[in-house]
Protein backbone atom coordinates (compact mmCIF):
# COMPACT_ATOMS: atom_id res chain seq x y z
CA UNK A 1 0.00 0.00 0.00
CA UNK A 2 1.64 3.17 -0.89
CA UNK A 3 1.03 6.43 0.85
CA UNK A 4 -1.59 8.40 -1.01
CA UNK A 5 -3.89 4.69 -0.64
CA UNK A 6 -3.33 5.05 3.39
CA UNK A 7 -3.60 8.68 3.24
CA UNK A 8 -7.16 8.13 0.85
CA UNK A 9 -8.21 5.22 3.40
CA UNK A 10 -7.81 7.87 7.07
CA UNK A 11 -9.99 10.90 5.16
CA UNK A 12 -13.47 8.22 5.08
CA UNK A 13 -15.29 11.07 3.92
CA UNK A 14 -15.30 11.15 0.42
CA UNK A 15 -16.35 15.00 -0.97
CA UNK A 16 -19.62 14.53 -2.84
CA UNK A 17 -19.62 18.88 -3.27
CA UNK A 18 -17.47 21.12 -5.49
CA UNK A 19 -17.61 24.61 -5.48
CA UNK A 20 -18.35 25.53 -9.19
CA UNK A 21 -18.76 29.59 -10.24
CA UNK A 22 -19.38 30.61 -6.74
CA UNK A 23 -21.85 28.14 -5.71
CA UNK A 24 -21.91 24.59 -4.41
CA UNK A 25 -22.77 21.70 -6.74
CA UNK A 26 -23.71 18.35 -6.01
CA UNK A 27 -21.28 15.23 -7.67
CA UNK A 28 -24.98 13.67 -9.51
CA UNK A 29 -25.02 17.55 -11.49
CA UNK A 30 -21.84 17.41 -13.11
CA UNK A 31 -20.17 15.27 -15.98
CA UNK A 32 -17.21 12.68 -15.34
CA UNK A 33 -13.64 14.53 -15.38
CA UNK A 34 -11.81 16.97 -15.22
CA UNK A 35 -12.27 20.72 -16.34
CA UNK A 36 -9.81 23.03 -14.72
CA UNK A 37 -11.83 25.95 -15.12
CA UNK A 38 -14.79 24.39 -13.16
CA UNK A 39 -14.65 22.45 -10.11
CA UNK A 40 -12.85 23.62 -6.89
CA UNK A 41 -12.49 22.23 -3.56
CA UNK A 42 -14.83 24.27 -1.33
CA UNK A 43 -12.03 24.28 1.53
CA UNK A 44 -8.56 24.53 0.00
CA UNK A 45 -10.42 26.06 -3.53
CA UNK A 46 -7.88 23.44 -5.64
CA UNK A 47 -9.19 22.25 -8.29
CA UNK A 48 -11.30 19.16 -8.17
CA UNK A 49 -12.08 15.75 -10.96
CA UNK A 50 -15.06 14.37 -10.52
CA UNK A 51 -14.67 10.49 -10.48
CA UNK A 52 -17.63 8.87 -11.99
CA UNK A 53 -16.85 5.44 -11.95
CA UNK A 54 -18.37 2.13 -12.11
CA UNK A 55 -17.12 0.93 -8.51
CA UNK A 56 -16.87 3.24 -6.03
CA UNK A 57 -19.40 5.81 -4.72
CA UNK A 58 -19.18 8.49 -7.07
CA UNK A 59 -17.29 11.68 -5.70
CA UNK A 60 -14.82 14.69 -6.46
CA UNK A 61 -10.98 14.08 -5.75
CA UNK A 62 -8.64 16.91 -5.59
CA UNK A 63 -6.50 16.81 -8.78
CA UNK A 64 -3.01 17.87 -7.31
CA UNK A 65 -3.59 15.54 -4.72
CA UNK A 66 -3.42 17.11 -0.89
CA UNK A 67 -4.50 16.09 2.37
CA UNK A 68 -7.37 18.63 2.58
CA UNK A 69 -9.54 17.58 5.94
CA UNK A 70 -12.75 19.18 6.22
CA UNK A 71 -13.85 19.42 2.63
CA UNK A 72 -17.52 17.44 2.51
CA UNK A 73 -17.86 19.70 5.93
CA UNK A 74 -17.02 22.91 4.58
CA UNK A 75 -19.40 22.33 1.44
CA UNK A 76 -22.32 21.02 3.52
CA UNK A 77 -22.18 24.10 5.72
CA UNK A 78 -21.90 26.27 2.28
CA UNK A 79 -24.78 24.82 0.88
CA UNK A 80 -27.05 25.18 3.42
CA UNK A 81 -26.67 28.38 3.27
CA UNK A 82 -26.56 28.80 -0.32
CA UNK A 83 -30.24 26.73 0.02
CA UNK A 84 -31.97 28.93 2.63
CA UNK A 85 -31.05 32.39 0.70
CA UNK A 86 -32.49 30.72 -1.85
CA UNK A 87 -35.47 29.19 -0.35
CA UNK A 88 -35.93 32.06 1.78
CA UNK A 89 -38.11 30.08 4.17
CA UNK A 90 -37.31 27.73 7.17
CA UNK A 91 -39.48 25.89 9.84
CA UNK A 92 -38.75 26.32 13.66
CA UNK A 93 -39.21 24.06 16.22
CA UNK A 94 -42.70 24.60 18.31
CA UNK A 95 -41.90 25.23 21.96
CA UNK A 96 -43.82 23.64 23.31
CA UNK A 97 -43.52 20.29 21.29
CA UNK A 98 -40.18 20.21 19.68
CA UNK A 99 -40.80 17.92 17.13
CA UNK A 100 -43.25 20.05 15.79
CA UNK A 101 -42.68 22.62 13.00
CA UNK A 102 -43.84 26.18 12.23
CA UNK A 103 -42.86 27.69 9.00
CA UNK A 104 -41.55 30.94 8.69
CA UNK A 105 -41.46 32.29 4.99
CA UNK A 106 -38.96 35.48 5.12
CA UNK A 107 -39.08 38.81 3.17
CA UNK A 108 -35.21 38.99 3.10
CA UNK A 109 -32.47 36.87 3.90
CA UNK A 110 -28.62 37.46 4.28
CA UNK A 111 -25.84 35.52 5.06
CA UNK A 112 -22.84 36.51 7.49
CA UNK A 113 -24.28 38.96 9.37
CA UNK A 114 -23.26 41.04 11.84
CA UNK A 115 -25.75 41.03 14.47
CA UNK A 116 -24.45 43.33 17.68
CA UNK A 117 -20.57 41.81 18.21
CA UNK A 118 -21.92 38.23 16.69
CA UNK A 119 -21.67 36.96 12.79
CA UNK A 120 -23.84 35.27 12.56
CA UNK A 121 -24.45 32.01 9.33
CA UNK A 122 -27.87 33.34 8.10
CA UNK A 123 -29.99 36.23 9.48
CA UNK A 124 -33.85 36.25 7.94
CA UNK A 125 -36.28 38.92 7.81
CA UNK A 126 -39.91 38.85 7.42
CA UNK A 127 -42.56 41.55 8.77
CA UNK A 128 -40.34 43.61 10.95
CA UNK A 129 -38.71 40.08 12.78
CA UNK A 130 -35.54 38.76 12.45
CA UNK A 131 -34.27 35.43 13.15
CA UNK A 132 -31.07 34.28 13.08
CA UNK A 133 -29.99 30.80 11.32
CA UNK A 134 -26.79 29.13 12.74
CA UNK A 135 -26.00 25.95 10.58
CA UNK A 136 -23.92 22.90 12.70
CA UNK A 137 -21.66 20.42 11.02
CA UNK A 138 -18.58 20.52 13.03
CA UNK A 139 -19.12 23.58 15.21
CA UNK A 140 -21.92 23.78 17.77
CA UNK A 141 -22.96 27.87 18.79
CA UNK A 142 -20.50 28.10 21.29
CA UNK A 143 -21.54 29.58 24.66
CA UNK A 144 -19.74 32.96 24.33
CA UNK A 145 -22.43 33.21 21.49
CA UNK A 146 -25.03 31.89 23.76
CA UNK A 147 -24.54 33.94 26.19
CA UNK A 148 -25.01 37.05 23.88
CA UNK A 149 -27.91 35.69 21.87
CA UNK A 150 -29.88 35.42 25.39
CA UNK A 151 -28.85 38.63 26.61
CA UNK A 152 -29.42 40.81 23.67
CA UNK A 153 -32.47 38.60 22.93
CA UNK A 154 -31.89 37.68 19.25
CA UNK A 155 -34.46 35.02 18.29
CA UNK A 156 -31.50 32.25 17.12
CA UNK A 157 -31.96 28.65 16.16
CA UNK A 158 -29.42 25.71 15.54
CA UNK A 159 -29.53 23.78 12.28
CA UNK A 160 -27.82 20.63 13.18
CA UNK A 161 -26.42 18.58 9.86
CA UNK A 162 -23.72 16.88 11.86
CA UNK A 163 -25.36 13.27 11.16
CA UNK A 164 -25.61 14.36 6.85
CA UNK A 165 -21.63 14.71 6.40
CA UNK A 166 -21.42 11.06 4.71
CA UNK A 167 -25.29 11.09 3.84
CA UNK A 168 -24.30 11.94 -0.10
CA UNK A 169 -27.90 14.51 -0.50
CA UNK A 170 -28.19 16.42 -3.45
CA UNK A 171 -29.16 19.42 -3.64
CA UNK A 172 -33.04 18.89 -3.57
CA UNK A 173 -32.67 16.25 -0.87
CA UNK A 174 -30.49 18.26 1.15
CA UNK A 175 -32.96 21.33 0.50
CA UNK A 176 -35.48 19.34 2.31
CA UNK A 177 -33.44 18.52 5.17
CA UNK A 178 -32.40 22.14 6.20
CA UNK A 179 -35.84 24.22 5.46
CA UNK A 180 -37.70 21.22 7.26
CA UNK A 181 -36.26 18.08 8.63
CA UNK A 182 -33.35 18.24 10.27
CA UNK A 183 -32.96 18.74 13.75
CA UNK A 184 -32.79 22.28 15.12
CA UNK A 185 -33.33 23.86 19.01
CA UNK A 186 -33.79 27.55 19.82
CA UNK A 187 -30.24 29.13 20.86
CA UNK A 188 -32.39 31.83 23.14
CA UNK A 189 -34.80 29.43 24.93
CA UNK A 190 -32.30 27.63 27.52
CA UNK A 191 -34.84 25.44 28.85
CA UNK A 192 -36.27 23.91 25.60
CA UNK A 193 -32.19 22.86 25.00
CA UNK A 194 -31.69 21.10 28.23
CA UNK A 195 -35.30 19.07 27.56
CA UNK A 196 -34.06 18.29 24.00
CA UNK A 197 -30.64 16.81 25.56
CA UNK A 198 -32.71 15.20 28.55
CA UNK A 199 -34.52 13.28 26.20
CA UNK A 200 -37.60 15.64 26.85
CA UNK A 201 -38.18 14.68 29.65
CA UNK A 202 -40.41 17.81 31.02
CA UNK A 203 -40.42 21.44 31.47
CA UNK A 204 -39.95 20.93 35.02
CA UNK A 205 -37.91 23.78 37.12
CA UNK A 206 -37.16 25.51 40.26
CA UNK A 207 -39.72 28.66 40.04
CA UNK A 208 -38.43 31.33 42.13
CA UNK A 209 -41.17 33.93 41.57
CA UNK A 210 -43.00 36.41 39.34
CA UNK A 211 -44.10 39.43 38.76
CA UNK A 212 -47.38 40.60 36.89
CA UNK A 213 -46.94 45.12 36.43
CA UNK A 214 -48.21 47.08 34.35
CA UNK A 215 -47.88 50.97 33.83
CA UNK A 216 -47.94 54.00 31.03
CA UNK A 217 -44.85 55.02 29.12
CA UNK A 218 -44.70 58.07 28.21
CA UNK A 219 -41.95 57.23 25.88
CA UNK A 220 -44.27 55.54 23.68
CA UNK A 221 -47.16 57.06 24.74
CA UNK A 222 -49.06 53.78 25.59
CA UNK A 223 -49.79 51.48 28.32
CA UNK A 224 -47.71 48.52 29.28
CA UNK A 225 -47.98 45.07 30.76
CA UNK A 226 -44.86 42.72 32.06
CA UNK A 227 -45.71 39.54 33.15
CA UNK A 228 -42.28 37.66 34.10
CA UNK A 229 -41.86 34.34 35.91
CA UNK A 230 -38.24 33.34 37.14
CA UNK A 231 -36.86 30.10 37.19
CA UNK A 232 -33.61 28.41 38.39
CA UNK A 233 -31.27 26.21 35.65
CA UNK A 234 -28.14 23.81 36.94
CA UNK A 235 -24.98 25.69 35.67
CA UNK A 236 -23.36 23.21 33.41
CA UNK A 237 -20.21 21.98 33.13
CA UNK A 238 -20.10 21.88 29.31
CA UNK A 239 -17.21 21.99 27.40
CA UNK A 240 -17.11 23.05 23.34
CA UNK A 241 -14.29 23.72 20.77
CA UNK A 242 -13.04 26.74 22.47
CA UNK A 243 -14.83 27.32 26.05
CA UNK A 244 -13.92 25.05 28.85
CA UNK A 245 -15.74 25.71 32.10
CA UNK A 246 -12.84 25.07 34.74
CA UNK A 247 -15.10 24.84 37.59
CA UNK A 248 -18.82 25.59 38.54
CA UNK A 249 -21.57 24.78 40.85
CA UNK A 250 -25.40 25.85 41.81
CA UNK A 251 -27.69 27.60 39.40
CA UNK A 252 -28.56 30.60 36.74
CA UNK A 253 -31.85 32.28 37.32
CA UNK A 254 -33.71 32.69 33.81
CA UNK A 255 -36.17 35.15 33.26
CA UNK A 256 -39.58 33.69 30.83
CA UNK A 257 -42.31 35.70 30.28
CA UNK A 258 -46.10 35.00 31.21
CA UNK A 259 -49.19 34.79 29.29
CA UNK A 260 -51.26 37.85 30.26
CA UNK A 261 -54.39 35.96 31.92
CA UNK A 262 -55.84 36.91 35.13
CA UNK A 263 -56.31 33.03 36.34
CA UNK A 264 -52.65 32.00 35.69
CA UNK A 265 -51.58 35.11 37.93
CA UNK A 266 -53.52 34.45 40.64
CA UNK A 267 -52.63 30.66 40.53
CA UNK A 268 -49.18 31.94 40.60
CA UNK A 269 -49.57 34.51 43.41
CA UNK A 270 -51.40 31.37 45.80
CA UNK A 271 -47.85 29.04 45.27
CA UNK A 272 -45.27 29.11 47.85
CA UNK A 273 -42.05 30.04 46.30
CA UNK A 274 -39.51 28.69 45.59
CA UNK A 275 -41.41 25.61 44.53
CA UNK A 276 -41.27 23.06 41.61
CA UNK A 277 -43.25 23.27 38.91
CA UNK A 278 -43.92 22.16 35.28
CA UNK A 279 -43.79 24.92 32.58
CA UNK A 280 -45.90 25.52 29.54
CA UNK A 281 -44.37 27.37 26.65
CA UNK A 282 -46.26 28.48 23.47
CA UNK A 283 -44.76 30.82 20.51
CA UNK A 284 -46.23 34.31 20.15
CA UNK A 285 -46.06 37.10 18.16
CA UNK A 286 -45.03 40.19 20.35
CA UNK A 287 -44.82 43.49 19.31
CA UNK A 288 -42.51 42.91 16.32
CA UNK A 289 -41.24 39.42 17.53
CA UNK A 290 -41.42 35.80 18.31
CA UNK A 291 -40.96 34.71 21.88
CA UNK A 292 -41.36 32.02 23.50
CA UNK A 293 -44.14 32.76 26.45
CA UNK A 294 -45.14 30.60 29.42
CA UNK A 295 -49.01 29.98 29.26
CA UNK A 296 -49.46 27.25 31.95
CA UNK A 297 -47.60 26.59 35.72
CA UNK A 298 -48.52 23.89 37.60
CA UNK A 299 -46.83 22.48 40.77
CA UNK A 300 -45.15 18.94 40.81
ZN1 LIG B 1 -9.44 20.79 -0.56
Amino acid sequence: MNDKTKLELQNEVELKYALFKNSIVHISEVSSGLNLNNYRCPKCNSFLIAKKGDIRIHHFAHYNYENCQGAQETALHKLAKEILLQEKMVAIPDINNPEQRVFIEFDEIKQEVRVFNLIVDVLGYWNNNELAIEIKVTHEVDLRKIAVVREKEIDMIEIDLSSYVNANLSRDELTTVVIETAPRVWINTPIIQVIEEENKMSNNVKAMGFISAYGYSRKNNSNFEMSNIYVMQPIEKKASQNFTVTACAGYDLIKFEIDDNRDLHDKLERFDFPCDVALTFDIRLKGNKTIPIVTDVNLI
